[in-house]
């Protein structure tokens, strides 16, 4: 009997399933990742590229607590992945913002993070500014913003960078890699799991690891898991390259580290539909110049639609299959940001280690009943 090839077959080699490879590498098990073709939706390689805490999980604390361990882990987790590779990848996380046009919006969040704040015994370290603060803080702020919340560990980085990096570190330890292969048959026998591709390839490793995004809809389900994740779509635009006039990323504006101005706050429920459309873009484009009046005088030169991977709540999905033990779903929607508690926190969870916080609040059972 062919034995198993892995201890870990990751099925999708986006941002989740490369951080959750990246984590059991380096734990010292064998991994392979399945990735699908170029014409699937890939979050990975259309996001905003934020490390965000602010905002998460206001009404679901485990979530906001989980978040901020994630984005204290990054400074470390970047590091190591930039030595290992010799790969920049652009982390700036020296806090970030969210503005406010209207007093009722920013009274009600004033609110919302006190009372998370206490419930997380005091460590959620948000600030407020008043308008002349912000405007102080950031030059590019005027117009109709009347202040903002700040936090300490928001940041972006280049999130194209960031997988090329987990790629190639990936690889480097030992990752076997194969692309342009879909999953459609999965059976466990012996103990052991058995995937074949529509192309025909067959592997088989001890566990089983659904990292598919948009994918785990129709694969999710072979191994007992709900397929619950659906398409919300965000677009994106980007400006000319101008030298550096944003200090600090905001939840929908960002300098990027060459320059130019991203800009994105849309949640369109679409269905399967990534393309762009002009009344969304105005739509954005005015929201911010609402915040940064000046930003009219720049070019937009490009804008793009993606598809977020979205939970009926919007949090993450971390279980393991009851009727296929040995296989398990990791999803989530804000793949950026956890992925360095992905690699140092979820893989133990995933190699059975005791040192892990209970995650059961993240499982499907929530949407039963
Ligand atoms: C507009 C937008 C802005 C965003 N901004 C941010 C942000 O600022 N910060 C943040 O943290 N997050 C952000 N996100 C979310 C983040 O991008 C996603 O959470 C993350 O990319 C999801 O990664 P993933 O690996 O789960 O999915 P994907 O990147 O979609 O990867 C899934 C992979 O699975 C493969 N696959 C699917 N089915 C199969 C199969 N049957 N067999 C083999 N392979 C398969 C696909 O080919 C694909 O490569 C944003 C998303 C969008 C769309």
């Amino acid at each position: 009997m062919k034995t198993k090839e892995a201890d870990f077959a990751i099925i999708g080699g986006g941002i989740v399933g490369l951080s959750v490879a990246h984590g059991l590498l380096k734990q010292g098990a064998s991994v392979l990742c399945i990735d699908g073709t170029d014409t699937d939706f890939r979050a990975s390689r259309g996001n905003f590229g934020l490390v965000w805490v602010q905002g998460k999980g206001i009404k679901t604390p485990f979530y906001a607590a989980w978040t901020r361990d994630a984005a204290r882990l990054y400074p470390n987790f970047v590091s190591e992945l930039s030595e290992e590779t010799g790969m920049k990848i652009n982390l700036s996380q020296n806090g970030g913002y969210e503005y406010f046009i209207d007093s009722n919006a920013l009274d009600e969040r004033i609110s919302e993070y006190k009372k998370l704040k206490s419930v997380l015994n005091g460590d959620y370290p948000y600030e407020i500014l008043s308008s002349s603060e912000i405007r102080a803080a950031e030059p590019m702020v005027g117009g109709e913003t009347i202040g903002a919340t700040y936090y300490p560990y928001d940041g972006h980085l280049n999130p194209l960078q960031l997988l090329k990096a987990l790629t190639e570190c990936c690889q480097k330890w030992g990752l076997a890699h194969y692309l342009g292969e879909e999953i459609n048959i999965a059976k466990k026998k012996d103990g052991v799991f058995r995937l074949v591709t529509k192309k025909g390839l067959e592997v088989s490793a001890e566990k089983v690891v659904v990292c598919a995004g948009l994918g785990a809809k129709k694969i999710g389900p072979l191994f007992g898991f709900m397929g619950l994740v659906s398409p919300q779509r965000g677009q994106i635009l980007i400006t000319e390259k101008v030298p550096p006039i944003i200090n600090r990323p905001s939840v929908t504006i960002r300098q990027t580290n060459e320059g130019a101005i991203q800009i994105g706050d849309s949640q369109e429920q679409v269905g399967l539909n990534d393309n762009e459309t002009q009344a969304e873009m105005s739509r954005i484009a005015q929201n911010a110049i609402k915040v940064m009046p000046k930003l009219a005088q720049l070019r937009l030169v490009r804008a793009w639609g993606s598809l977020r991977v979205m939970s009926p709540d919007g949090l993450p999905i971390y279980q393991q299959s009851t009727s296929m033990p040995g296989a398990f779903i990791v999803t989530c929607h804000s793949g950026i940001t956890l992925a360095a508690i992905h690699s140092a926190t979820l893989s133990h969870w995933l190699t059975g280690q005791k040192n892990v916080p209970d995650l059961s609040q993240f499982s499907e059972n929530r949407f039963y009943g």
